[in-house]
């Protein structure tokens, strides 16, 4: 077989098998996710699957009445068949933007005007003029149509990924073929069977992206499962704030960077006054809300660069990157008056103090970030032991209740 014959070869694969390639392909897909649904754990992003799966299943069975023509009646064939095609395809695309978080209303709504517009389109078509070529140019421009959205949104809105970028071109260059294919047919009598190039290319494009947006598709919904995973696994359960081992991660990048600058650094060791008593007093479900309010005064009065997190029980460490003793004291001070000033509505007389300890300073090349926790850890220490209530300072090697 030389050169010739091979590029002839894949110019005039046959257009029937090629339908049952895409009917088969879609059922599969269905499937392939149906069965991921019910094995993998519920989420929210799980149940947004279901556009996609009724999106292949429509699709398949549109390609199942194409590749039928002939043994099915032509209703089935020709109208339900290419009616579904057309929904489907705008399926795919509300089922892509629903997985990518596509917030934007508007695209919905318009995508739906455009499915509905290319469907009466067709079969209005098909009603007035029933013909094979006509009908290849009405299903054509109906695909073009409800392709134009997801095509735009994928090439051309921001914060998208490569791979979406990728899709668009994918997309784009099937509504060219599509358009080909349309003005092909008006050009002479062909049908949804006949072995024409642009045909045959126009279908095979359609294997190509059935492939891509199957196999992109499952790539999407594991990257959404393995941020949430990742989320899950750095954040406390209870208080929603950082976790000590990916605080630990995170503070040891910032920690270096500011040995390397001589930049001043500070760790600040909360843990809260005679927390045994309030959970023996209020219960423990009441002990944990004073943990969650303690956790959102951190989470909402920090600056981008300070980070926090649950260290331990009752306990919480707080890193100030960029701070030299004067503004750790001010933020240190701030941080106690907020939560000083916490109140529970249901028990409005309820009052609870903290005690911390600091560390700072500019970190030598043999200082190592257990070193400052230790420190911070030692102030605590010195701070419950005189009295509670109260910070302890630990700037420059020493120890001092009154700050600098
Ligand atoms: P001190 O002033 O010396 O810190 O006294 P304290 O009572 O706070 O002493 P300690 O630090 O030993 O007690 C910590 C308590 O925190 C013990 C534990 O029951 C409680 N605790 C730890 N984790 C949780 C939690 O997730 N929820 C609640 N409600 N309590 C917790
Ligand atoms: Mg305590
Ligand atoms: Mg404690």
């Amino acid at each position: 077989m030389d050169i010739i014959e091979l590029v002839t070869a894949f110019f005039t694969t046959d257009a029937r098998t090629l339908l049952s390639v895409l009917f088969l392909g879609n059922f599969v897909t269905a499937m392939v996710i149906v069965v991921y649904r019910v094995t993998v754990l519920d989420d929210v992003d799980l149940r947004r699957t279901t556009y996609y799966i009724i999106a292949k299943l429509v699709q398949g069975i549109g390609y199942f009445c194409l590749f039928s023509r002939g043994a099915l009646p032509e209703i089935m064939s020709v109208n339900i068949g290419n009616t579904f095609l057309i929904a489907s395809f705008g399926f795919e695309a509300v089922a892509t933007m629903v997985i990518v978080h596509e917030q934007n209303k508007k695209i919905y709504v318009i995508e739906l005007a455009l499915v509905l517009i290319a469907i009466l389109g067709f079969n209005i078509t098909e009603f007035i003029l029933p013909d094979p070529a006509v009908r290849v140019v009405t299903a054509s421009a109906g695909v073009c149509l409800v392709l134009l959205v997801p095509t735009a949104v994928q090439l051309f809105a921001k914060k998208k990924t490569i791979f979406m970028r990728l899709a668009g071109v994918f997309y784009a260059s099937l509504i060219v073929l599509m358009a080909l294919r349309g003005i092909n047919a008006m050009e002479g009598e062909t049908s949804v069977h006949a072995n024409v190039y642009i045909q045959t290319l126009t279908f095979t494009m359609l294997v190509v992206l059935m492939l891509a947006s199957s196999s992109g598709y499952l790539l999407l919904m594991k990257e959404n499962a393995d941020r949430a995973i990742s989320k899950l696994a750095s954040t406390d359960g209870l208080t929603g704030i950082t976790n000590r081992r990916s605080f630990l991660v995170a503070a040891e990048i910032i920690f270096t960077s500011h040995q390397s600058l001589q930049e001043p650094i500070s760790i600040l060791f909360f843990d809260i006054d005679n927390f045994k008593k309030v959970n023996d007093s209020y219960g423990h479900a009441f002990g944990d809300k004073v943990l969650i309010a303690l956790a959102e005064v951190l989470k909402t009065s920090l600056r981008t660069q300070d980070i926090s997190c649950r260290y331990g029980g009752e306990e919480f460490v707080v890193l100030l990157a960029y701070s030299n003793i004067d503004s750790t004291k001010k933020v240190c001070e701030r941080l106690v008056e907020r939560i000083s000033e916490i109140r529970f509505p249901e028990m409005p007389d309820f009052r609870f103090t903290v005690s911390c300890g600091v560390a700072n300073g500019v970190p030598n090349l043999e200082d190592g970030l257990m070193m400052y926790i230790d420190n911070a850890d030692k102030g605590l220490y010195s701070a419950k032991n005189t009295g509670k209530n109260r910070t302890v300072y630990f700037y420059n090697n020493r120890l001092t209740s009154t700050p600098i």
